[in-house]
């Protein structure tokens, strides 16, 4: 079996309405499609979405020097032509826009070989489960008290038994007041997850957390800029509230410096950012080595295959807004139902995309 053809598209999709973080604004998805296809026609698809800058590069990467690499390759060879192209492209950057290229191209090499075996992507990839729970996530710093309450409560009626919120605002009274409303709103028992996207200082976030400590969170997920394992050990240390990062980092080395610094509690790869499923499972196989749970960053339609096929997987993310079928990228609805995702039983990840929509907002 030999690869024939790699075909890569980009889009620009405009999201139905603009999502606020404590440090971004969002108001489009990018989304890169690649195909591998095999000399006697199998086909496998992956892609990467990002929040408005980097598909585009990444497109360049692949079609300038990672295709080339591909053509006449057996695609089933997963461990051995994810190293060959990482270490292709080391010299431009170990993560960021090459494990973004990285990242459709395994996963439609994983696509291919689940299909070829005829087999759900979970299982192949192990199977500990057949079903994940899911939480609701959301960006939702633009939204008042209000309106932020009436988006938790569709979420709980839905079923969903946690739910994230940004906090980071510059008044710190209002998170206290968002925080200690949503716990009211959703009682006791269910999950409560906090988001501050890299905002405060490890100084400022251990105060900052200290003061939402009471309402229990599960998890403040990147308290403080990513590039600072040192920081998030201190804040870990002092702030009373687990600690969760991995949306931004890019590969196991990176995850492995927040684990040997004591600087996690929870790790949240997302396979965009880190190039792909071969290298998402050496971190999942890392949290398992450290006792630590994984709870995947978005790219839901994807992670609840890993998430199924790992022990030591946490819930899903959806983030409502950016979900492949809500910007009008695939034909089928995720099967969300009361806060669970079914596997689908079909071969490969069962992510069908919808061509004619995506049309319209093709980049070339
Ligand atoms: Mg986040």
């Amino acid at each position: 079996m030999r690869i024939a053809r790699v075909a890569t598209r980009a889009f620009r999709i405009p999201l139905k309405e603009k999502l606020v973080s404590a440090t971004l604004s969002l108001t489009h998805r990018e989304l890169l499609l690649v195909t591998v296809e095999t000399e006697d026609g199998a086909t496998g698809t992956g892609w990467c979405t990002t929040p408005g800058v980097g598909a585009l590069a990444a497109r360049a990467l692949i079609e300038a020097y990672l295709t080339p690499l591909l053509i006449g390759e057996d695609p089933r060879h997963t461990e051995r032509l994810w190293s060959r192209m990482w270490t292709h492209c080391h010299y431009a950057g170990p993560g960021g826009i090459t494990t973004l290229a990285l990242a459709p191209i395994d996963t439609a090499l994983w696509d291919l070989r689940a299909r070829q075996a005829g087999e759900p992507l979970y299982r192949l990839l192990g199977g500990s489960r057949n079903a994940v729970p899911a939480y609701a996530s959301a960006i939702n710093s633009h939204l008042d008290q209000e309106a932020l309450l009436a988006q938790v409560e569709g979420h709980m009626r839905e079923g969903y038994q946690a739910f994230k919120l940004k906090v980071g605002r510059p008044d710190p009274t209002e998170d206290v007041a968002r925080c200690c409303a949503v716990r009211e709103l959703i009682g006791p028992t269910r999950g409560l997850l906090l988001d501050a996207n890299q905002k405060w200082t490890p100084a400022e976030a251990v105060q900052r957390c200290r003061e939402l400590a009471e309402f229990c969170p599960a998890f403040i997920e990147e308290p403080s800029l990513s590039d600072d394992p040192a920081g998030h050990a201190h804040i870990r240390a002092q702030a009373g509230v687990p600690v969760a990062v991995g949306e931004q980092l890019c590969n196991r080395f990176e995850f492995w410096n927040y684990v040997r610094a004591g600087a996690a509690d929870i790790l949240q790869p997302c396979p965009w950012k880190v190039g792909g499923i071969t290298e998402w499972l050496k971190i999942a196989a890392l949290g398992a080595c450290a006792n630590l749970p994984i709870s995947p960053h978005g790219a839901v339609e994807l992670t609840a295959h890993l998430a199924a096929a790992i022990p030591n997987s946490l819930a899903v993310e959806n983030i409502f807004g950016l979900g492949l079928h809500e910007v009008g990228a695939t034909t089928v609805p995720l099967a969300v139902r009361d806060g669970m995702i079914a596997l689908p039983e079909t071969p490969g990840h069962g992510v069908v995309f919808d061509g004619p929509a995506l049309r319209e907002h093709e980049v070339r």
